[in-house]
């Protein structure tokens, strides 16, 4: 089974360049340090036949017009901070490009019931104004599930004083926003080769991964690539790659990361034919 993870945003909760920062990464017109709010697309099988969206970022229209994404088979939400689901209500487009089907939505318990509270429209059967998303949610704890006939493991990671979900299919793990990934989740995430985590910045972070504990994190699931994500100022794209061990890299943008058919792991580069950088 083929899986892919294409990153939609690989930035923090201000996105990159942040509002009013004048600093030299903010201010870079490389296109690899603009970076939209954290967010992977799944895509699973030889013919993208299973697409999963992670998260409902404040960014996701343009996440998925530069994506090409026109529907999805399901929307799994990590936790409900405003940088992963204050755009929900543009899933209305996914909803119109999935034939008004109602969108499945995979969330743990809490996280619905906070959506149900900042979204209290969308889930109003009898709300007036018919030009909105349609969703059909479940919740999960521990067990795996099946979104869309892919079997998805949840990884229960620690953030702050909140518990945040990781996603793994198959060979491959997403896990953002998260501080501290417990023995019982590393458990989970034994035979993962292909990981993308939360790697905020140099310095230790109450709530977030620093550089040096992802790469520590990263080595104790023992997998073959991890790529980086919810990634701050304070991190430049090449000059950081340029010291991180040849196993690991940050994500950026557009990039697309995968484990193919055959068990090879390979990585897709934005060509000409991608996503173009976003204009500031
Ligand atoms: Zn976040
Ligand atoms: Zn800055
Ligand atoms: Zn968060």
């Amino acid at each position: 089974m083929r899986v892919e993870m294409e990153f939609l945003g690989s930035g923090t909760s201000s996105g990159i360049p942040t509002i009013g920062c004048d600093c030299w990464v903010c201010n870079s017109s490389n296109p690899r340090n603009k970076r939209l709010r954290s967010s992977v697309l799944f895509r699973v099988g030889a013919e993208d036949e299973v697409r999963l969206l992670v998260d409902a970022t404040p960014d996701i229209r343009i996440q998925a017009l530069r994506a090409g994404l026109a529907s999805v088979h399901g929307v799994l939400i990590t936790h409900t901070h405003a940088d992963h689901c204050h755009g929900l209500d543009d899933l209305r487009g996914l909803y119109w490009g999935g034939g008004r089907v109602p969108i499945p939505l995979w969330s743990y318990p809490e996280s619905l019931a906070q959506l149900r509270r900042s979204f209290a429209y969308i889930f109003d059967a009898d709300y007036e104004y018919k030009g909105i998303v349609r969703l059909e949610p479940h919740v999960f704890e521990h067990q795996p599930f099946q979104a869309a006939g892919v079997n998805v493991q949840p990884i229960p990671v620690v953030h702050g004083n909140m518990r945040v979900a990781g996603f793994r299919i198959g060979e491959c793990a997403y896990i953002t926003d998260t501080n501290e990934v417990p023995d019982t989740s590393i458990e989970l995430l034994k035979g993962v080769r292909l990981l993308i985590l939360d790697a905020l910045r140099r310095a230790p972070h109450p709530t977030h991964m620093s550089l040096p504990k992802a790469l520590e994190t990263a080595e104790k699931i023992c997998v073959e690539r991890v790529f980086f994500t919810h990634i701050n100022h304070d991190l430049e794209h090449e000059s950081i790659n340029r010291e991180l061990p040849d196993w690991a890299r940050l994500g950026y943008d557009g990039l697309k990361v995968a484990i193919e058919e055959d068990g090879r792991i390979t990585v897709t580069e934005p060509g000409p034919g991608g996503p173009p950088p976003v204009a500031f």
